[in-house]
């Protein structure tokens, strides 16, 4: 996994050096987690660079900084153009974005309202997040000992920095046990989702996913996922998902951004299947790299050209 730093950021409607795109230490965010954010993917095709469910991603985001009450001066159309702009300027064929909302140097305190919102958008190129091989080899998964984050204490459907203090439990628990993901069970002790992935599985050829009430991020992936399985004839079910379902599944996957599709060979070392990527997998993730990278047509408005 390798982080190319490039040339500009975009910083509350201005273009800034890499360098310059310091905070204080004193600023809110950095002592009570105030940052409400994103994680999109620009993929290269064959007319230039294109951002997958841009406007899906911001929104989710302006929606995050809802629930926060933490809105920032920038509308939808704005953060776009921004965007856009941001990947020109960087002059990238590919990358991944992060748009991020954060209530900066104020007031100190835990009140957030005494402070600014500021807006920032980075770009950078960005790998296979789960590994070179784990898109065909799928990867070890384990049950997280941690439970996810549970409604009532913070908001799941909100994507904020706040929750991945939750999610590093998980992840660092796995790697320091030899697993290269953990899997969360939700309060209630069903299926929920990966520390920064959602997770899909297939058992007589239907495909179920956690609903969104099982404390998981409503994932854009997840979305798309649904949607081309619909294309595909194939019959999702959002339910509540008992633990052992996914010891008995024919084949267990990841989606998200970062991951993609990344099939599951192993959970708590119990083969998954045939102990690799299995067919519906690879039917989708063909799918999926068909229209990311213009191929095929997306069934909705999934790619934003960045043109020039
Ligand atoms: N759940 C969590 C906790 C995540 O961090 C992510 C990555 N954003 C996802 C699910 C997948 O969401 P998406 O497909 O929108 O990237």
């Amino acid at each position: 996994m390798e982080q190319t730093i490039t040339e500009k950021i975009w910083h509350n409607g201005e273009f800034i050096d890499w360098d310059q795109a310091t905070i204080h230490v004193m600023s809110h965010v950095v002592h009570y987690a105030s940052a409400m954010f994103e994680g999109i993917r620009c993929y290269e095709t064959t007319n230039g660079p294109a951002v997958f469910r841009l406007d899906d991603h911001l929104l989710r985001l302006l929606h995050s900084c809802q629930i926060y009450r933490s809105l920032p001066a920038y509308s939808l159309d704005d953060l776009r153009q921004a965007c856009l702009e941001l990947v020109r300027v960087n002059k990238l064929n590919s990358c991944y974005l992060r748009p991020i909302v954060f209530r900066g140097y104020g007031t100190f305190g835990v009140n957030p309202l005494l402070n600014p919102i500021e807006t920032y958008i980075i770009c950078w190129k960005w790998g296979q997040y789960l590994g070179p091989e784990a898109l065909e080899q799928g990867v070890d998964a384990c049950v997280s000992s941690w439970a996810r984050i549970s409604p009532n204490t913070l908001p799941a459907m909100a994507k904020v920095s706040a929750n991945y203090m939750n999610s590093q439990l998980i992840k660092m628990e796995a790697i320091l046990n030899g697993y290269t993901e953990g899997i969360a069970l939700d309060a209630s002790g069903n299926v929920s989702e990966g520390s920064g992935e959602n997770l899909f599985l297939v058992l007589n050829n239907t495909v179920y996913t956690p609903p969104i009430a099982a404390s998981i991020l409503p994932g854009i992936t997840r979305d798309t996922v649904v949607k081309l399985c619909d294309l595909l004839g194939l019959t999702v079910k959002k339910q509540d998902i008992p633990r052992e379902m996914l010891y008995i599944a024919d084949e267990v996957f990841f989606t998200g951004t970062a991951a993609e599709l990344t099939p599951i060979r192993s959970i708590d070392k119990i083969q998954i299947g045939q102990g690799r990527r299995g067919p519906i997998a690879k039917r989708l993730q063909e799918e999926f790299f068909a229209i990311t990278s213009g191929r095929k047509e997306a069934p909705g408005d999934w790619l934003t050209f960045v043109a020039t």
